[in-house]
């Protein structure tokens, strides 16, 4: 796996007809996503759901938006910029590291992203130190079967194989939702202190 977006494509991602398959409003809350909280949007890509989180946490809220690729995060914010979305800031990250302090996050989104992990297990433990305790990571990603959008079902993980790296974290599996034949969000409760085995 690991097929990484091609920042060329960006148009794709900017596809209105995307929040049929997931609307960020009508699902965090769902997921325990609330004011005030700081929320962490891994791989945002364009920013394409800033202006919902961004909302969603409100003023007492913060977003921290990190992408690897220099096109993507330019994108996002001028796009940051232009909605003036005082409470989100956008940074650059490595490919297993994320420019945050430890323990500092409360709720973790990785939308379409999963896949895309050159080592999925080494990026969770990353995920863990900056997370605070009992903080929620929600997963959304693909669906492993055919379909008429996205990427081939080749380079996806199914929901088993997403709760497998999760379980391996030490990353509770609290909550499994089908959006559609589309996508799939899966929420694990992160245990600092838990075994990753
Ligand atoms: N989450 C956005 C959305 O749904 O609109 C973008 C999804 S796009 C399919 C996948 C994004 O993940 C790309 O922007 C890519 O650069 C980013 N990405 C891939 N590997 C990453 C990593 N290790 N750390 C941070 N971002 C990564």
């Amino acid at each position: 796996m690991a097929h990484k977006f091609d920042p060329s494509m960006l148009e794709k991602l900017e596809d209105p007809s995307r929040l049929e398959i997931f609307h960020p409003e009508a699902v965090l809350n769902k997921f325990c996503l609330k004011e005030g909280m700081a929320v962490l949007d891994v791989g945002t890509g364009t920013g394409f759901y800033l202006p919902y989180l961004s909302k969603l946490v409100g003023e007492k809220g913060k977003v921290y938006a990190v992408d690897i690729e220099p096109k993507l995060l330019d994108y996002a914010k001028k796009r940051v910029e232009d909605l003036r979305l005082r409470n989100v800031e956008v940074l650059k990250s490595g490919e297993d590291s994320i420019p945050l302090p430890e323990s500092s996050i409360d709720f973790i989104f990785m939308a379409f992203v999963f896949h895309e992990l050159k080592e999925p297990q080494k990026y969770l433990e990353e995920i863990k130190r900056v997370a605070k305790a009992h903080a929620t990571l929600l997963i959304v990603d693909w669906t492993k079967i055919d379909r008429d959008k996205g990427p081939p079902p080749s380079e996806v993980y199914s929901e088993d194989e997403v709760k497998n790296y999760l379980r391996r974290a030490g990353i509770e599996v609290k909550r499994i939702e089908m959006f559609n034949k589309y996508a799939y969000g899966i929420a694990g409760k992160i245990n600092k202190k838990g075994p990753s085995i």
